[in-house]
C-alpha cells in the first residue's frame, strides 16, 4: 500500500519546534543539518519540495537566552522577529552546503483567504519551485494577531502546512513531530498506547485519543495534527506523521516503509 509514496513528486515537509530545538532550549544543529541534506538530495532526485518550518520563537528565545516563552504579544512578536532571521540564517548556511537555494514565505491567514493575494501566494510558490528553489514557509509571527474583526493567525503550523499542501497541489505532506506517529492514547502519559500504522478517517473518537502536548515548545499538540489530516483527507491528499528527531527518516518514508502513521482516505487507497 505504501508503495505509492515512492511516486510522490511534490512533497511538503512540516517540521515542528520540538524537532528543531533541544529540550534545554539550544538549537538542534544535527536535525537541521540532516534536514538540509535530505531535502537537497530529494531535489537532486527530481522531486519538488516545500518546507514549512516552525521555530522562530524557540530560536529567538535561545538567541536572547530566555528560559520562559514571553507572555505578552509584543514580546512574543519581537522574539519571533529575532528568531526567524536567525533560523533562516542557519537554514541558508546548511542548504548552501548542498548547493540548494531557498526562499522565505511568511504568511498570515488573511493573505491566503483574500482571493487575489491567495493567487499571488500560489504563483510565488509555483515560481520558486520552477526556479529549483525550496520555499521555506512560516506564519508571519511578527504581525499575526487575531482581532475580533480580522483573523490573521492560522492557529498553528499544522494547519498552515495542510493549507500549503493544498495551495501548491502537493501529493503528500510529511509532518515531523517529537513522536513516532498517532497512537491510541498520548504515549507520553500512557506506555500501553498503540501506534496506528494507517488511518482512513478522522472521527470524534480520534480526537478523544489525543489530549495534551509533549514539550514546552510544541504548540498545536496531536489535536491540531488530526485537524490538518482531516482537511487533507477531505481533499484526497495523504499525510504521514513521523518522528523528526532524525530527518533521514524521510528517505525511508518515501521508500514505502511502514513508518509513522499514514493518513489516507479509502478513495486514494484504491
Ligand atoms: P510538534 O512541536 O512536533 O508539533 P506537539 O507537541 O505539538 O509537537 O504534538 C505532539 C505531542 O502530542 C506528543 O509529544 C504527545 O505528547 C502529544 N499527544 C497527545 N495525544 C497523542 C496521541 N494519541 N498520539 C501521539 N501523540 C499524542
Amino acid at each position: 500500500m505504501r508503495q505509492n509514496l515512492k511516486n510522490a513528486q511534490r512533497i511538503v515537509i512540516k517540521i515542528g519546534t520540538s524537532s528543531l530545538i533541544y529540550p534545554n532550549g539550544k538549537v538542534n544543529l544535527h536535525a537541521i543539518d540532516q534536514l538540509a541534506f535530505v531535502l537537497s538530495d530529494l531535489k537532486n532526485q527530481g522531486k519538488e519540495i516545500v518546507l514549512v518550518s516552525s521555530g522562530a520563537i524557540g530560536v529567538g528565545m535561545n538567541t536572547l537566552k530566555l528560559d520562559k516563552r514571553p507572555v505578552s504579544i509584543p514580546e512574543q512578536q519581537a522574539v519571533a522577529a529575532i528568531g526567524q532571521l536567525e533560523l533562516m540564517n542557519i537554514y541558508t548556511q546548511r542548504f548552501h552546503l548542498y548547493n540548494q537555494t531557498i526562499g522565505q514565505l511568511l504568511l498570515t491567514r488573511d493573505v491566503v483567504e483574500y482571493p487575489k493575494s491567495r493567487t499571488n501566494v500560489k504563483n510565488t510558490l509555483e515560481q520558486l519551485i520552477k526556479m529549483n528553489c525550496i520555499p521555506i514557509v512560516n506564519e508571519n509571527d511578527t504581525v499575526a494577531v487575531d482581532e475580533l474583526d480580522h483573523q490573521t493567525k492560522f492557529g498553528d503550523n499544522d494547519q498552515l502546512s495542510a493549507l500549503v499542501t493544498q495551495l501548491c497541489h502537493a501529493d503528500l505532506l510529511i509532518m515531523l513531530s517529537d513522536i513516532d506517529g498517532f497512537y491510541s492514547d498520548n504515549p507520553v502519559k500512557n506506555p500501553q498506547a498503540q501506534l496506528f500504522s494507517e488511518i482512513h478517517e478522522i472521527t470524534p473518537a480520534s480526537y478523544e485519543c489525543s489530549k495534551g502536548t509533549g514539550t514546552k515548545f510544541g504548540t498545536g499538540g496531536m489535536q491540531s495534527k488530526l485537524k490538518a489530516a482531516e482537511k487533507l483527507l477531505a481533499n484526497n491528499k495523504q499525510m504521514v506523521l513521523a518522528n523528526g528527531n532524525n530527518p533521514l527518516i524521510i528517505f525511508e518514508i518515501l521508500s514505502g516503509k511502514a513508518i509513522g502513521t499514514l493518513f489516507v482516505n479509502q478513495a486514494q487507497r484504491l
